[in-house]
């Protein structure tokens, strides 16, 4: 089957003229002249006309030809795809949540206002921070927010030289770049050998113009930082602050809180930890933890209880030393609400299981990967772990991208390719602690098969995936020119709207 084949006419070359879908229950007759002249369309608007059948089968079609967390293992490291209850798309779907108009007075908002107040008080907590905002709407806002803070915190002492933001070359390159945006330079720290952070370079290059250090605890490798404290001792000798890219969250949750260990800062990536599906780019949420010192810089308006126990948003003077607002209304509200009902669910202990089990499942698939691939570190592993196929390489000619491209034929998920830069052909595996022993043992057994395959037949690896629909892409190509737009295949019916 070719490409075209397997994607199928659009759903405009379907279209047939007068092949109507849904139909209005007795609509009144007056029901188009009651709409204001000027807001009647003067052409009928061009949308494809198919029956509902062929409306639901074209669209359950195409997310058939999708690889998803519903349909098998993705083992995606640093972006986490974790868990996703079913039960929790339940919840944010609740009316009095979903329903609930942005610009709803604070009477009428007494549910939703309970909720985020509660859930600030429990990201508090888990990260050990006095205050939490929700508003950030990805962890890349969440880190843009706590620099923005830092910001003002060092103009409101007078510190205007402090300009830059120190950043080990293992950080994920959000890190800096929100430091660039927030007019920061960003002075890059190499990793030490074992893959932690390098002490004492960051020693050396910290003075009297570092603003803050970036550190993502644990590391991109997956790694929990050895000399953290004595980093962060030497950070605020300085007079700088310290955040912490919270991203990898749940490897650590109830066992470590970064507010405690002196973290002035951090970002919570909710999608990731808390159980919101972003797999296609979908909303998220970054709320943001501060300890005391960034306290009154928080964005606006905070979610407040009154003595009486009701909750209001705070007025938009109340507080003049907040940044002011980083995104529209309270933020993405249908993935806070999943993500408290996660926290919930889980309770305290349920979380410090989470994590537990999100280590045993990465050290344990970490050992098994071991017995096929590369694996650089070998201290152990919080939920994540870097292999590389640098050994494969040099004896096959096979690259970290035709394993992975295999891997598909195999039913699996890629796992992150190329990314930590600093380790050669690497591959960043991560397993949710939810994966079965099974489904991590069939991983193994893939690879250990496309180990084999490399050296037997190496053109069926070069030329994989064979049993997608969308087969080798050329990657430059793609990036450089991506052909997103839709144009004829099978003989156009209608005009597609550009
Ligand atoms: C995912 C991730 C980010 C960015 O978060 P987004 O929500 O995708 O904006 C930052 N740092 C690390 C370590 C991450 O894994």
């Amino acid at each position: 089957m070719t490409v075209a084949d397997r994607l199928g006419p659009t759903i405009f070359e379907r279209s047939r003229p007068g092949r109507g879908g849904g139909k209005v229950p007795h609509p009144p007759k007056d029901a188009l002249s009651r709409i204001p002249a000027g807001n009647l369309r003067e052409a009928a608007p061009r949308l494809p006309e198919v029956s509902e059948p062929e409306l639901t089968r074209h669209y359950v079609n195409l997310s058939q030809l999708n690889y998803s967390v519903d349909t098998g293992f993705y083992p995606l490291g640093s972006c986490t795809m974790k868990y996703n209850p079913k039960i929790n798309e339940w919840a944010a779907r609740l009316n009095g949540f979903a329903a609930l108009h942005p610009l709803a007075p604070d009477e009428a908002s007494q549910g939703t206002l309970q909720l985020l107040w509660e859930l600030e008080e429990a990201l508090a907590e888990i990260g050990g921070m006095k205050a939490v905002t929700l508003q950030p709407a990805a962890g890349a806002q969440g880190e843009l927010t706590g620099i923005l803070m830092i910001r003002a915190y060092h103009r409101s002492r007078g510190e205007t030289d402090r300009t830059e933001v120190l950043v080990p070359d293992s950080a994920h390159g959000t890190n800096p770049a929100t430091a660039s945006m927030a007019g920061f330079k960003t002075i890059t720290i190499p990793s030490a050998p074992d893959g932690g952070v390098d002490v004492d370079a960051f020693r050396a290059a910290l003075g009297p113009r570092t603003a803050a250090i970036m550190i993502t605890n644990p590391s991109t490798l997956g790694l929990f930082e050895a000399r953290l404290c004595e980093l962060l001792d030497a950070v605020h000798e300085v007079g700088a602050l310290a955040y912490m890219d919270g991203a990898n969250l749940n490897a650590i949750m109830g066992r470590f809180k970064p507010g405690e260990a002196g973290f002035d800062v951090m970002h919570i990536n909710v999608h990731k930890t808390f159980s919101t599906p972003h797999g296609g780019g979908g909303p998220g949420a970054g709320p943001v933890g501060v300890g005391e010192k960034l306290l009154p810089f928080l964005p606006s308006p905070r979610v407040l209880r009154a003595s009486d126990g009701s909750f209001r948003l705070e007025g938009a003077a109340e507080r003049p030393t907040s940044i002011g607002r980083v995104r529209a209304f309270v933020g993405n509200t249908g993935v806070l609400v999943r993500a408290y009902a996660y926290i919930r669910a889980h309770g305290g202990t349920g979380l410090c299981e989470v994590s537990d089990d999100a280590v045993l499942a990465a050290n344990y698939l970490k050992v098994r990967v071991a017995e096929v691939l590369d694996v650089p570190f070998t201290r152990p592993c919080m939920h994540e772990f870097v292999a590389s196929s640098a050994t494969l390489k040099a004896e096959t000619g096979i690259r970290t991208l035709d394993v992975a491209k295999r891997l598909i034929d195999y039913g699996f998920h890629p796992p992150t390719i190329y990314f930590p830069l600093t380790v050669d052909e690497a591959l960043l595996i991560e397993p949710t602690e939810t994966e079965s022993l099974e489904t991590l043992d069939a991983f193994v057994e893939a690879l250990r098969r496309i180990v084999v395959e490399a050296h037997s037949d190496p053109e069926l690896l070069h030329s994989a995936p064979h049993s997608s629909p969308v087969r080798r892409l050329d990657e430059t190509m793609a990036a450089r020119q991506p052909n997103l737009r839709w144009r004829a295949m099978t003989g156009v019916q209608m005009p597609c709207p550009d």
